[in-house]
């Protein structure tokens, strides 16, 4: 029986993950079926058992169940645990191992798909939800020169940057006067249009600016051009994250460059 996978998530209907392992799929030589399901908002946990029960091995897990994914995983893996949110579950009897693969994908992005050093840089991290638990603890291992976490409910950032040595939290506001040499938007603000309200002057001169919303020009991304910085959207974050689960289910790694330079060709 051909093995099933899906992203799980709400909405979803947008997800290129689909597309993305099938690529793998037929790269590797895999014999797999993986779909999209939207679960209810209030009913993640069932819609991953009937998943489970009609022969699901495994699933990524998007907006805005990162949380409860770590909550329904039996195991964790330690970048998980420390992250607090998994995108990706493996099933197997009774266990759901549940990982998380955002933060590999995007340090694999910014560092080999774009040449941008984290090491040494002043970090600034938009957003205090799943995706930016995710990357925290991997970008801190790249070595930052500061690293610092600005959301819209500051609250929540400093809870996360509490988690944390050497990180600070707080609001937009708090952001004035300082300048950062990669500025990374881990908020869903793009979904919806809207920019995070940062001030232009955060864009340090030689500045990059990465968006993890992919497929639009973002607000964010148009406010940074504007102040001079380099930009990039998270498509390439999505393919390595991609490839790092799919590593974990079936024990190879596909090849990201052909699948992701496919994806922006469109
Ligand atoms: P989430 O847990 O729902 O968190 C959303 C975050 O965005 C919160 O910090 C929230 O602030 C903030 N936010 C929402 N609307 C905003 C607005 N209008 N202005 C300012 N801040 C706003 O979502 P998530 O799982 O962290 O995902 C965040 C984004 O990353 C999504 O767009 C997702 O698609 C993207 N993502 C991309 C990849 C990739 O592979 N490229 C991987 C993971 C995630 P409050 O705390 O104040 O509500």
């Amino acid at each position: 029986m051909t093995d099933r996978y899906a992203v799980i998530g709400n909405p979803v209907a947008h997800s290129k993950s689909p597309w993305i392992h099938a690529e793998f799929a037929r790269q590797t030589r895999q014999d797999l079926d993986y779909g999209r399901i939207e679960a209810p908002l209030d009913a993640f946990a069932r819609t991953v058992d009937a998943f489970r029960a009609a022969g699901g091995r495994g699933a990524n897990v998007t907006l805005p169940f990162k949380g409860e994914a770590c909550a329904y995983a039996t195991r964790l893996t330690e970048r998980a645990r420390v992250a607090q949110a998994v995108n990706t579950l493996r099933f197997e009897g009774a266990e759901a191992l549940g990982d998380n693969t955002d933060g590999v994908g995007l340090v694999t992005d910014l560092e080999r798909n774009l040449g941008r050093a984290i090491a040494g840089r002043r970090v600034l991290l938009l957003g205090a939800g799943g995706a930016a638990r995710g990357v925290l603890q991997p970008l801190l291992e790249r070595g930052p020169a500061a690293l610092t976490i600005a959301n819209r409910t500051a609250q929540r950032a400093r809870e996360l940057a509490g988690l944390f040595g050497k990180v600070r939290g707080g609001g937009f506001e708090a952001l004035a006067g300082e300048a950062f040499d990669l500025v990374i938007n881990a908020t869903s603000a793009g979904l919806s249009g809207e920019a995070p309200p940062l001030p232009a002057a955060a864009f340090a001169p030689g500045a990059f600016a990465y968006d993890m919303v992919y497929g639009r020009d973002t607000p964010f991304l148009a406010m940074a051009r504007a102040a001079g910085a380099a930009v990039s959207d998270g498509l390439g974050m999505l393919v390595e994250q991609a490839a790092e689960s799919f590593q974990l289910w079936r024990g190879v790694r596909p090849e990201t460059a052909a699948v992701l330079a496919a994806l922006r060709r469109g």
